[in-house]
């Protein structure tokens, strides 16, 4: 069940990624008041599944609206986070892009191999990555897509994506020592 919310939510945050474009290319969209807020639309089947998430796990946010503001939130340090790791290990700019617009569609186990489909928006396909051997017989991930050790799918995995899942591995463990 934690691992489905944790799914949904993930399911949820990329969601968010396009009203996130929303606020960038149609400004129009938003209304703006004079209290401090802004108000956007929302397309009505997205409501619906949050409010029904709301409902039916019992997750802990008083409104939708601070739901969604908390999606946002971590959208948004996301991509910050994927900026920062760009820097930090030098990757190329061009790919630092690309990883923006990946979204982390799945994790599935196949022949005993645990594979993790990432969608590429910018050409629409997905990519498989999982545990491999290279030549030198050194596990290491391997996309499936690009036949390749260190293509930009292999770098979101071990960059953005696995620092997460290892916090959340660790923050499950420590709520079952409890
Ligand atoms: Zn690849």
């Amino acid at each position: 069940m934690i691992l489905f919310k944790f799914l949904f939510q993930i399911y949820i945050i990329f969601e968010m990624k396009n009203i996130i474009l929303c606020f960038k290319h149609d400004v129009s969209m938003a209304q703006k008041s004079e209290d401090g807020w802004t108000r956007v639309s929302l397309p009505k089947s997205l409501t619906d599944k949050i409010r029904q998430m709301l409902e039916e796990e019992g997750v802990e946010y008083n409104s939708i609206s601070s739901f969604i503001q908390d999606a946002v939130r971590r959208r948004l340090e996301e991509l910050e986070k994927i900026r920062l790791v760009g820097e930090e290990y030098n990757l190329d700019e061009k790919e630092v892009k690309r990883m923006a617009e990946f979204e982390h569609v799945n994790i599935a186990e196949n022949n005993g191999k645990t594979i993790i489909a990432i969608k590429d928006n910018s050409d629409g396909h997905i990519y498989d990555v999982y545990l491999s051997k290279d030549a030198r017989g050194r596990a290491k991930m391997f996309c499936e897509g690009d036949k390749s050790f260190d293509c930009v799918h292999v770098k979101y995995v071990y960059f953005i994506l696995l620092p997460k899942l290892n916090k959340l591995i660790e923050e499950y463990k420590k709520k079952r020592r409890e």
